[in-house]
């Protein structure tokens, strides 16, 4: 690793904010992983115990017909149908915004975690449980599904700052921003204060977010009452690794964002030109990320697709 081009980032304190934001997603992420996983599991026993017909016994006859699609969903069979009249009860949207897509319903009677993807975004279908979601993922489940009993203006306003993050073209958020994104934070993390491993967390992020957050470089003398286990002092290689992974998402979005049409090409082309133009200055980051960026630009390579008319008459998914 080139640790001269990591200290040049690191100097722009924006950001180094837009890094410190990404870290705490990660935290938070870490810490809704294993309450998340345990809900999903109280969720699909709690929807058996009210409609035990749609237990493990219970078989899904369609076969390979009527996959999902994208937010489409049509049952072939009476188990489908049911399972999917049980699921929108519990949704929380009220517009029938429901990414279908990401589940395999044949496993639904059997797999909770098949069930808890119909409460998430777009994007997931390949997950098979909470340790392999972003902080996005679980935020929006916790959000769409009723079985969480939470304020869920306090869990839009992160997913908001969560999309801002990403969404940042330069990369770079305020100071100011970051004060609100820590208070936002917080408000949440305050809705489990019976979940200890979620109110440990509160006080990394303090420090985190309060801090000046130093950079301990091998070469430096170890600054005094360094203390790693709070989170504040990171190696220079456990923060190429929060870049990395915060980069990896925002391609990954950046991704989904051009597959789906969501926004304009030019938008996208624009943004992709950014994020090459920042790798083509950071060598460090750029070898990591090498499959990605090459993902998103044969996705570029079929412009005239993205653009005709009848690609935008469709499915904002694509083919119907
Ligand atoms: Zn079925």
């Amino acid at each position: 690793m080139v640790l001269s081009e990591l200290a040049a980032r690191l100097n722009c304190a924006e950001y180094k904010n837009w890094v410190k934001a990404g870290h705490c997603l990660l935290l938070l992420r870490g810490c809704l992983q294993g309450f998340v996983g345990r809900e999903v599991l109280a969720f699909h026993r709690s929807l058996l115990a009210a409609a035990p017909g749609l237990g493990p016994l219970a078989t899904c006859r369609s076969g390979s017909r009527g996959s999902p699609r994208a937010r489409q969903f049509q049952p072939q069979c009476q188990v489908c149908a049911e399972w999917k009249r049980e699921i929108l009860k519990h949704h929380t949207s009220k517009n029938g915004d429901v990414h279908w897509g990401n589940c395999r319903p044949v496993r639904w009677p059997v797999d909770a975690w098949e069930v808890a993807k119909a409460f998430m975004p777009r994007g997931l279908a390949d997950k098979t449980g909470p340790e392999e979601c972003d902080a996005v993922a679980l935020l929006s489940l916790i959000n769409s599904c009723d079985h969480f009993e939470v304020d869920r203006k306090k869990v839009t306003e992160v997913i908001k700052c969560r999309n801002e993050i990403m969404h940042s073209s330069e990369m770079k958020v305020s100071s100011v921003w970051l004060r609100d994104f820590q208070i936002k934070i917080q408000n949440f993390l305050n809705e489990f204060k019976n979940i200890p491993e979620i109110v440990a967390v509160y006080s990394r992020i303090e420090q985190l977010l309060t801090s000046d957050w130093a950079v301990y470089m091998p070469e430096e003398d170890q600054p005094d009452g360094c203390d790693y286990e709070t989170g504040v002092y990171l190696s220079e290689h456990q923060v190429n690794e929060i870049e990395m992974e915060l980069l990896k998402e925002k391609l990954q979005e950046l991704y989904l964002q051009a597959k789906g049409q969501e926004v304009l090409p030019e938008e996208i082309l624009n943004q992709l030109e950014v994020v090459k133009e920042f790798l083509r200055n950071n060598e460090d980051l750029r070898n990591g990320l090498t499959e990605d960026m090459q993902k998103l630009d044969s996705l570029q390579q079929q412009p005239q697709k993205l653009d005709s008319k009848e690609a935008r008459a469709q499915t904002p998914e694509g083919k119907a």
